[in-house]
């Protein structure tokens, strides 16, 4: 992509309506608009992050066994009457009345919906186990939108629902998740914590938040300090492995961590002094298991090896990938900008021309663009006539990993620069050898 043809509007002046670090950059570096409260259009540079986080969430998803389907964001009033969910969800629910009277609403969540796409057509156990998962926009009325898109009003939610014949098969169906989400949080280059949580309006007992630790995080949360340093599930995790994935499940629960509404202050006060960590974090995900609350209310039944009909087990998993991006930002910036981690990146390498028009300037910079874009890479390439300082604020302010300098001195000896964005470090290298060490 030529910068020059790119749509990156960005904002010379810090925008004042925002408070926080991630939200002030993600407008600075033109990734989002706010279009009215709690509602953002993302531009390109935003899109691009929002969908590389999205394909992450998809692709451990899919490896834990989930399956991706996608349900409407506009809902029927009457299954929610029917869970009897309607009355009791509040003012969060934006509610809508189409042409003909009947009562809609734009989905906050989908455990309804997807309870009645289950009931329509699994009958059996040996149907079982079964996980349906979206990516959607749902909407939440939120009493305090703000921070941009951490606490917004239209936000993109992944919600898995797991379907299970007993308790037990549910809970391996919550080890799946817990798992696949250590492993997600990581891929994105986040420390998220699994803390004991309660359940709020989804309802059920047994639910964890996945805390990451932060100073603008609107959570308070309990800790062991070890937790930083756990080691995380493996890529080729058997998940099908009850014993194995429950290993995984004690490990990660084994010391104590809590939100503030399950908190035990005892509990919490007999660890070492040292060792606790009372901290600030964002919730970046949510897991439950509610057994038959849904099921029960609206018929949702298998035929069991027993021939008897059997309310089916349930638990819901969301993770908020609109959050995930200034959340990435709040745990890696400095004041310079943004510093993505590679696997989130809008682009992977930054090529910058500094003299635009400069025959030899030109030529190495169209070739380095070239070769990496051939390579299979995403290159962002500066051939605007911006003058050098705007054009390193630009580099910086984005947070590309890799920026690629092509200066007249240089390109002379047949050099080019390599600045690594998150440590600083520079590097001269000819042009290919800086093309093999990028590609
Ligand atoms: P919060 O406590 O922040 O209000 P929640 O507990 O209401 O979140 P859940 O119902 O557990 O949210 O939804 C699952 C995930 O969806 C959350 O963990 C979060 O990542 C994301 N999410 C929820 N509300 C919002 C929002 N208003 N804006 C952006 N993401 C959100
Ligand atoms: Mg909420
Ligand atoms: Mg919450
Ligand atoms: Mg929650």
């Amino acid at each position: 992509m030529r910068l020059s043809r790119f749509f990156l509007p960005i904002l010379k002046e810090t925008p004042k309506e925002a408070e926080i670090v991630s939200h002030r950059l993600m407008l600075r570096a033109g990734m989002i608009r706010q279009q009215s409260q709690g509602i953002y259009s993302w531009l390109p540079l935003g899109k691009r992050v929002l969908d590389k986080v999205c394909a992450i969430v998809r692709e451990e998803q899919n490896r834990a066994g989930a399956q991706e389907i996608l349900m409407p964001t506009i809902q029927s009033a009457d299954l929610w009457i029917e869970s009897g969910r309607y009355n009791d969800y509040g003012e969060e629910m934006l509610r809508i009345t189409d042409r003909n009277k009947r009562a809609m609403l734009y989905g906050p969540t989908n455990e309804e919906m997807v309870t009645d796409i289950f009931r329509s057509y699994v009958k059996s156990y040996k149907d079982l186990p079964l996980n349906l998962y979206h990516i959607q926009w749902k909407f939440r009325d939120e009493r305090r939108p703000r921070f941009g898109t951490m606490r917004s009003r239209e936000f993109l939610m992944k919600d898995a629902y797991s379907f299970d014949l007993t308790k037990d098969d549910a809970i391996h169906s919550y080890n799946r998740m817990f798992t696949a989400y250590l492993r997600t949080f990581d891929r994105l280059g986040l420390r998220a914590i699994p803390m004991r949580a309660d359940t709020g309006p989804i309802g059920g007992n047994h639910s964890h938040e996945f805390i990451i630790l932060a100073e603008t995080g609107e959570s308070e949360v309990f800790c062991h300090r070890d937790f930083v340093n756990f080691d995380i599930p493996a890529a080729d995790t058997d998940f099908d492995s009850v014993e194995g994935l429950q290993a995984v499940f004690d490990k990660w629960t084994s010391l104590y961590a809590a939100t503030s509404e399950m908190h035990d202050e005892a509990a919490f006060g007999a660890i070492a002094e040292g060792e606790r960590l009372s901290a600030r974090g964002i919730e970046v995900g949510h897991i439950f298991y509610f057994g038959t609350k849904y099921s029960a209310p609206m018929g949702a039944r298998v035929q069991g090896p027993d021939g008897k009909e059997h309310e089916v087990h349930m638990g819901s998993y969301g993770i908020g990938p609109s959050r995930l991006v200034p959340a990435i930002i709040e745990a890696s910036h400095d004041e310079s900008g943004i510093i993505w981690p590679d696997s989130v990146a809008p682009f992977d390498v930054d090529v910058i021309n500094m003299k635009v028009g400069d025959a030899a300037c030109d030529a190495a910079s169209e070739k380095i663009y070239e070769a990496l874009s051939n390579a299979g890479k995403d290159v962002l390439y500066d051939d605007t006539d911006e003058r050098a300082g705007a054009k390193f604020a630009t580099a910086d302010l984005i947070g590309v990993p890799w920026q690629v300098i092509a200066g007249p001195r240089a390109v002379a000896a047949g050099d080019v620069e390599l600045k690594n964005r998150r440590t600083g470090e520079r590097v001269t290298l000819p042009v290919e050898a800086a093309i093999n060490k990028l590609a």
